[in-house]
């Protein structure tokens, strides 16, 4: 890596036929991921799979806990703890990556189902930071669990095969609105006219909301009162496909921040057991706030890490404490890259681009840093290190303009235990989007920085 800083260098560019081979399989396969874990519980799941097939077990599971035995914590389905045991003790400090599983969606309201105009229609309410007018006018697939009051738990999954029906939300012709596009673009389309279309055929004499209700009897042993417990996600219908002719990019939904789940959890099983523990965190909630008991702000974590202490004979009362301010972390979550359509919310000396490499954000937050985790330098230049001795390709930026907006992540939270953390992730095009565009060695870089942190045993510089 030559000395020349704020040039991106395309990652493409000269690269290997070997590597560009490994990058397209490693794409492919993530990419199977992504349409099969739509939601929360499904990346949840998936992910315990794969652990499973490479002998991770529940730490309830295991009474004591010994150097390269492999554990995780299901969190109710939603969230997910993953760790290796290093021959250290664990208060020497953790290898920690931390990505999010729950990306922006429409959930249906408790009372959904409704007729109108001799239609039946679902009521939603948004999840995550969108923007309305996208979700309008594509085909939608309906993931989720309904339980009934005894406890039974029915799934649902509707609108992804090539045979089940889809749902949309419809929207105006464009020869009656004159009205509508005088709106400033985020009122346009509000949040109650988000609402999902699912049937036109009434029910003999009776409505069409009877007709849908039936069906969902036949079809699920449901009756309208189960909506009540039930947590129903509705998501774009596509599929994740090969971008562009050359077959570079990926487009795809719930990028944000499967990409980083995905990578992680390969890093996870495919690096080498080392000196420190590895743990990887697979967070739900991150996108209203991480709050909420499957979040990152939940003592779940705690919880999780006191357990490891307790099985490995190192805890003490100060065990805890001491073992987060001795550990280190790489928060995996996706950034911004610069779209050629929209550059001037970016600055570009400091602004990342898509195809030159995983990207390193000091700090995130808003404004005059409102918010931000920012990295200590040591730790910056540790981080450095591990990549940079390993050739692997990175970009340091910032989200956008100082002005223009921000965003944060996990990272702060984490760094609050007083963990070192800086936040690592694949820049995204067209993020929150119901099709988010990545760049598939962005992906493979992404894995790769994560697989060499963790294998990494190294300690920071203070
Ligand atoms: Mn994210
Ligand atoms: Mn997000």
């Amino acid at each position: 890596m030559d000395n020349v800083i704020n040039k991106k260098e395309c990652g493409w560019k000269n690269l290997d036929e070997g590597k560009k081979s490994d990058i397209f399989t490693f794409c492919g396969q993530y990419m199977t991921f992504l349409d099969r874990a739509k939601t929360e519980r499904e990346a949840n799941s998936l992910i315990i799979q794969e652990l499973e097939k490479n002998n991770f077990k529940p730490i309830s599971s295991m009474d004591t806990l010994m150097k390269g035995d492999k554990v995780y914590f299901n969190n109710r389905g939603k969230s997910l703890l993953a760790a290796v045991i290093g021959s250290d003790q664990l208060t020497e400090g953790m290898n920690i990556v931390g990505a999010h599983i729950d990306s922006p969606r429409l959930d249906l309201k408790p009372n959904p189902l409704y007729e109108d105009a001799q239609l039946a229609l679902f009521k939603t309410h948004y999840y995550g930071g969108i923007k309305k007018y996208q979700w309008t006018t594509i085909p939608l697939a309906i993931h989720g669990v309904i339980v009934k009051s005894n406890g039974e738990k029915v799934e649902i999954n509707i609108g992804e095969e090539e045979n089940d029906p889809i749902f949309t939300i419809t929207d105006l012709l464009p020869h009656l609105s004159q009205q509508q596009n005088s709106k400033k673009l985020e009122e346009a389309i509000e949040g109650e006219s988000l609402n999902i279309l699912v049937g036109s055929i009434p029910k003999g004499e009776d409505s069409v909301k009877k007709n849908i209700l039936c069906l969902l009897n036949e079809k699920y042993g449901i009756k309208e009162i189960d909506f009540y417990s039930s947590e129903i996600e509705v998501v774009p219908a596509f599929k994740a496909r090969n971008l562009g002719f050359d077959e570079s990019m990926i487009a795809a939904y719930g990028q944000d921040d499967r990409v980083c789940a995905y990578s992680l959890l390969r890093a996870l099983i495919e690096s080498e057991d080392c000196q420190y523990t590895k743990i990887a965190i697979f967070a739900d909630k991150e996108e209203i706030g991480s709050v909420g008991n499957t979040g990152m702000y939940s003592d779940v974590f705690d919880y999780f890490i006191h357990e490891i202490l307790e099985k490995t004979y190192s805890n003490s009362p100060s065990a805890l404490t001491k073992t987060y301010c001795h550990s280190r972390m790489l928060s995996a979550d996706v950034g911004a890259g610069v779209d050629p359509n929209y550059q001037d919310v970016f600055e570009k000396n400091n602004a990342s681009f898509i195809g030159c490499g995983v990207e390193l954000n000091k700090y995130t937050g808003s404004r005059g840093k409102s918010g931000a985790s920012d990295a200590n330098a040591e730790f910056v230049a540790y981080v450095r290190n591990i990549f940079e001795s390993k050739n692997i390709k990175y970009q340091v930026s910032e989200l956008g303009k100082v002005d223009i907006g921000g965003g944060g992540t996990i990272a702060f939270i984490l760094a609050n235990k007083g963990i070192d953390v800086i936040d690592c992730g694949v820049p995204v095009i067209s993020m929150h989007s119901p099709y988010e565009v990545t760049s598939k060695y962005d992906v493979y870089s992404a894995f790769e920085a994560y697989k060499a942190f963790f294998e990494s045993s190294n300690k920071i510089d203070y």
